[in-house]
């Protein structure tokens, strides 16, 4: 028989939520979370109760505080996912280690819908039979580029090999020398070449290409002339390029297709907001290149992708090249590019729902009453831990600084921000930020000149209490 005194004298959710060691977990994760884990716990509380020569004779506080004592480490193991979630305070909004774009809650909705049903993926429900996976996503790529036709693949290294292996296997592929890159994670344009069959023709110097260079290089075996955004470094000092409309005049006469890997092409006009550096897609289609290859989750903003648009007699045959099928797309990352593409009918609906477009544009102080508010809410985290270790010692201030593009998007911007600086006179600005880093949530900072600081440009509103207590566990020792 249970003995029905000791079960009464376990606590109920309602009196440990009440108390300081649930109200700080409360701080730092969702309340269903706390709550759903204080009902795992108590359940298991109640066999312990229950069964022959238990503790039984415990009290209502020594119940309390076996439980709470195992409760931190509950949530954080069933927090505990294989990939899991970070604050990026580095003011990198395209983070590449750190998943580059996070997505509008219209793709993370779109996804979350389909994820575990069947979808109408390759199927006309009108027609009643198969239909093309990309259809969804073709239109809108048209409507918002001004191409012809678009092809989508997996990511747009997957694009660029597709393009070298459909337009030019066993023919020369010309590229001025200076435009040879490497982008992180090993795509290197000559690799890729090899990889897809093409035989590079390298023109020009490392600093300087003229159009006559192009010119001499190509004959009969020229199957495309290509330009790579030189998306992570730029080059200064005694330098010659050839912008992509006289290549394109070049192509025309030769009866050549040219080809622009635009790397972090957008959708939106960065320029016009005052951020130089990268064309809209429909900007250096107009310039003239029959094909222009862009990434899903960079400036973009969406999932990860590779987006092939221009002339439907270059895209189409493509679509049939059997890497096409190797390099498809998925499901998961098509509903998400569909629902963001569908956000930029309104450019404004964009700017206000995708984040990367947000925190691109988002004016300095805006940040700055982001950074401040994160101050506050850190001083209240602290002042309502309690001793020992508490969140004393932090000290924390709001100062000027730069953000980033990031993700080899436009190498020489810099968009002031607003940044909390963080100190603590008992730890180093090493300690503080591994112990930011391993904390919960973990944090990713940026040290810069000896300072540990916390760019507020790619923390968003809603993260800001979870940042608040990773600050003072951190300040505590705590993860
Ligand atoms: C980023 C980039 C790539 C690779 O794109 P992924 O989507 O990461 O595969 C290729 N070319 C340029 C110029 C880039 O900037």
């Amino acid at each position: 028989m249970p003995d029905e005194d000791a079960l009464r004298r376990i606590p109920s959710v309602a009196f440990l939520l009440e108390t300081d060691d649930v109200k700080s977990l409360l701080a730092r994760y969702p309340r269903a979370v706390v709550v759903d884990a204080i009902r795992k716990r108590l359940a298991a509380l109640r066999l312990e109760a229950a069964a022959p020569g238990g503790a039984g004779a415990r009290s209502r506080e020594e119940w309390a505080s076996a439980l709470l004592a195992r409760l931190s480490a509950d949530i954080a193991a069933a927090e505990d996912l294989p990939l899991r979630p970070v604050i990026n305070a580095t003011g990198i909004v395209i983070h590449t280690n750190l998943g580059r774009a996070p997505l509008a809650e219209e793709a993370i909705r779109a996804v979350s819908a389909t994820a575990g049903r069947y979808v109408n993926l390759e199927y006309d429900l009108a027609a009643g039979g198969r239909s093309s996976r990309l259809a969804i996503v073709e239109e809108a790529i048209l409507a918002l580029t001004g191409a012809e036709a678009a092809h989508v693949v997996n990511n747009n290294a997957a694009a660029v090999l597709l393009c070298l292996a459909g337009l030019a296997r066993g023919r020369d592929v010309i590229v001025s020398r200076g435009e040879l890159v490497e982008i992180g994670g090993s795509f290197r344009i000559p690799d890729i070449m090899a990889e897809s069959g093409a035989l590079l023709v390298e023109v020009g110097t490392t600093n300087r290409t003229r159009i006559e260079d192009y010119e001499r290089a190509a004959g009969p075996r020229t199957a495309l002339l290509l330009k790579v955004h030189r998306s992570n470094f730029s080059m200064s000092g005694f330098t010659e390029d050839v912008p992509a409309a006289d290549l394109a005049a070049l192509g025309a006469r030769l009866g050549v297709p040219v080809m622009e890997d635009l790397g972090s092409g957008a959708l939106f006009d960065f320029q016009a907001a005052g951020i130089p550096g990268t064309p809209t897609v429909r900007q250096a289609l107009a310039t003239g290149p029959g094909i222009v290859t862009v990434s899903g989750d960079k400036l973009l903003g969406g999932p990860q992708a590779g987006i092939i648009a221009g002339r439907k007699e270059i895209v189409s045959p493509l679509k049939k090249h059997p890497l096409s099928r190797a390099l498809r797309m998925d499901k998961l990352c098509l509903a998400a590019l569909a629902a963001t593409l569908r956000l930029y009918a309104d450019e404004r609906r964009a700017v206000a729902r995708v984040p990367v477009l947000r925190m691109m544009t988002e004016p300095e102080n805006r940040v700055r009453a982001r950074a401040k508010r994160l101050v506050r809410m850190a001083a209240r985290a602290a002042a309502a831990t309690p001793a020992p270790g508490g969140g004393g010692g932090l000290i924390l201030a709001v100062e000027r600084g730069f953000s980033s593009p990031g993700g080899g998007a436009m190498p020489d911007v810099e968009i002031p921000t607003a940044c909390v600086s963080v100190s603590h006179p008992a730890v180093r600005v090493e300690e503080f930020e591994e112990r930011l880093r391993k904390g919960i949530p973990p944090v990713v900072a940026r040290v810069a000149k000896g300072k540990l600081l916390l760019d507020m440009r790619t923390v968003a509103d809603g993260e800001l209490r979870g940042l608040a207590a990773a600050l003072v566990g951190a300040a505590a020792g705590r993860p």
